[in-house]
């Protein structure tokens, strides 16, 4: 990886054209960064795992009985690119606010999860309810 860790030079590194498979240590860095340009720092990092699924590229799991990790990312271990990567990323990390910020008890793609379409759309990305 790049040592700037601006997004823009992040996804000009991988290109469009490879697959990205997933590795634990890639993730750090790019939730910082979305964490920041869109989320105001306000996400504690949550516990995020990666596991081959069929699907599904991305889930955001809550629950509230577990004694520790009640919030969980759980992503796909291969993408289309890193771009892709990227935006499920983000799209799990809006339900993870609808969560811990808004309180909302279902957190679904309703009228406050699009409306980080705009911030996503800023830094290049994109938030859709279906990536593929
Ligand atoms: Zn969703």
């Amino acid at each position: 990886m790049p040592r700037t860790k601006s997004l823009a030079t992040l996804i000009n590194h991988y290109g469009n054209e490879r697959e990205f498979k997933l590795r634990a240590n890639k993730i750090s860095d790019v939730y910082r960064i979305l964490n920041r340009e869109i989320f105001n720092n306000r996400l504690k990092k949550p516990f995020i795992s990666i596991k081959r699924m069929s699907g599904a590229l991305g889930l955001f799991e809550f629950n509230p009985y577990a004694s520790k990790n009640c919030y969980k990312i759980i992503l796909h271990n291969r993408f289309r690119n890193f771009q892709e990567f990227v935006e499920i990323l983000g799209h799990e990390m809006v339900h993870y606010y609808q969560k811990l910020v808004l309180k909302q008890n279902s957190a679904k793609h309703n009228k406050e999860f699009y409306s980080f379409k705009k911030k996503f759309k800023k830094i290049g990305l994109n938030l859709k309810r279906v990536y593929r």
